[in-house]
């Protein structure tokens, strides 16, 4: 993995980046490949789709801040689930951005991902962010309160229609230039494919999709500056070598410094420093605290296009959506990345580029909802993956569908 967490093609990990086990075909029968022709497995839980890709284990957790479970799962050709915030507790895990941990789940079926699932997804006092048992009997209620939702068990698989009903949300803003061709065929594809499962596909608007990435990297940063300040090698973490001469000031905030760029290679240092910065009061009201309004018009947008209301926003009785929207949808489709894995060498591996593989996900991770990437084709012999979302707590219907997907 990428070291804690922060990176989208496993290149900031000391022990090296993980390899994708695809490789194209005309690859294959060249006998010169070095580590860099190699193509990337995604990050940051890039050794855990990596495996599960790999057939060396059945299903293995990652972390999800952005879309570190579900860009790997896509560019490794398996399954990667994102739960809604606070389904599986996150005792355990080392904290990158608090407001947006997530573990998530990578497997090679829907199946296999439901069943992991079922046993991790249970109220866990250790972890103050897990949801309570009375939050999960909630979205219970609300979701089995949808005329067809106590039809998804017993529904006839077989038969012609068995999605009749689902309403999937085709969001333009997902459309953005870097998209390749494969992916806007493989999206397409999806499309036509739930819609021949009997869904009702149309088109929904979500303006604030651009913005997210920006507001992700600013907010993602300023918890990760904070979440590691904790390891000064005083009372946290590893320390420098290098004996301070406690008599003499500057050294011993030399010691601590040393600490800190031994202990944390360049681009986790890169995102403390930058983290620090947008939090400073000089620059918060331009970075964090824009961000975190962007953030909330992103968690709004979402709301306005689902028909299931928000469980956290709910009143008692749930607010009826307003009769002069249109009718609500049940998932959004859309890719999950921008195309298939680059290769470790690539060109294209600068910094910005490496951010802009997230575009797709963390909209979805700054709203807190659930989001799955499936498997759906390959371009050159290498795997491409499409997403769906749905809304606050609706897990259960998004891996449903995920299944036929
Ligand atoms: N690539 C994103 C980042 O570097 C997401 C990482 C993650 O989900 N852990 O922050």
């Amino acid at each position: 993995m990428d070291e804690f967490g922060m990176g989208s093609k496993n290149m900031f990990s000391i022990y090296g980046a993980a390899l994708n086990p695809h490789t194209p075909e005309s690859d294959v029968k060249r006998g010169d490949l070095t580590e860099l022709d190699r193509h990337t497995p995604g990050g940051s839980s890039g050794g855990s789709a990596a495996a599960v890709a790999a057939g060396m284990c059945r299903a293995a957790l990652g972390s999800d801040t952005g879309g570190s479970v579900r860009l790997p799962a896509a560019w490794c050709g398996v399954v990667g689930f994102k739960p809604t915030f606070g389904r599986i507790s996150r005792h355990g895990l080392v904290a990158y951005g608090s407001s947006l941990d997530t573990i998530g789940i990578i497997a090679r079926n829907v199946e296999d991902v439901q069943s992991v699932f079922g046993v991790a997804a249970v109220p866990d006092p250790l972890d103050m962010t897990c949801m309570s048992s009375s939050l999960r009997e909630r979205i219970k209620t609300l979701t089995n309160s949808r005329p067809w939702t106590m039809k998804l068990q017993g529904r006839n698989e077989t038969g012609s229609a068995p999605l009749a009903g689902i309403r999937v949300g085709i969001p333009e803003e997902y459309w953005v230039n870097e998209l390749s061709a494969p992916a806007l065929e493989s999206w397409k594809a999806g499309a036509s494919r739930l819609a021949a499962l009997g869904c009702d596909v149309v088109s929904v608007s979500l303006p604030h999709t651009s913005s997210a990435l920006p507001a992700y990297y600013t907010l993602a940063w300023a918890e990760a500056s904070s979440n590691l300040a904790r390891y000064d090698g005083i009372r946290y973490g590893r320390r420098s070598s290098i004996r301070p001469d406690t008599r003499d000031l500057q050294n011993a905030s030399q010691k601590y410094a040393n600490t800190r760029s031994e202990g944390f290679g360049a681009e986790v240092q890169r995102r403390i420093l930058l983290g620090t910065y947008v939090m400073s009061s000089a620059a918060s009201e331009h970075y964090f605290t824009p961000s975190q309004k962007i953030r909330r018009l992103i968690q709004e947008e979402f709301d306005s296009v689902f028909a299931l209301p928000n469980a956290l926003s709910m009143t008692n009785p749930p607010t009826p959506r307003p009769t002069s929207r249109p009718p609500g949808i049940d998932v959004l489709l859309f890719p999950t990345a921008t195309g298939a894995a680059p290769r470790l060498g690539d060109q294209e591996n600068s910094r910005v580029a490496n951010y802009v593989n997230d575009v797709m996900t963390v909209p979805a991770s700054l709203a807190g909802i659930p989001a799955i990437s499936v498997p759906v084709g390959r371009t050159d012999g290498m795997p491409l993956g499409l997403q769906l979302a749905a809304q606050y707590g609706d897990d259960e219907l998004l891996l449903h569908v995920a299944r036929y997907l």
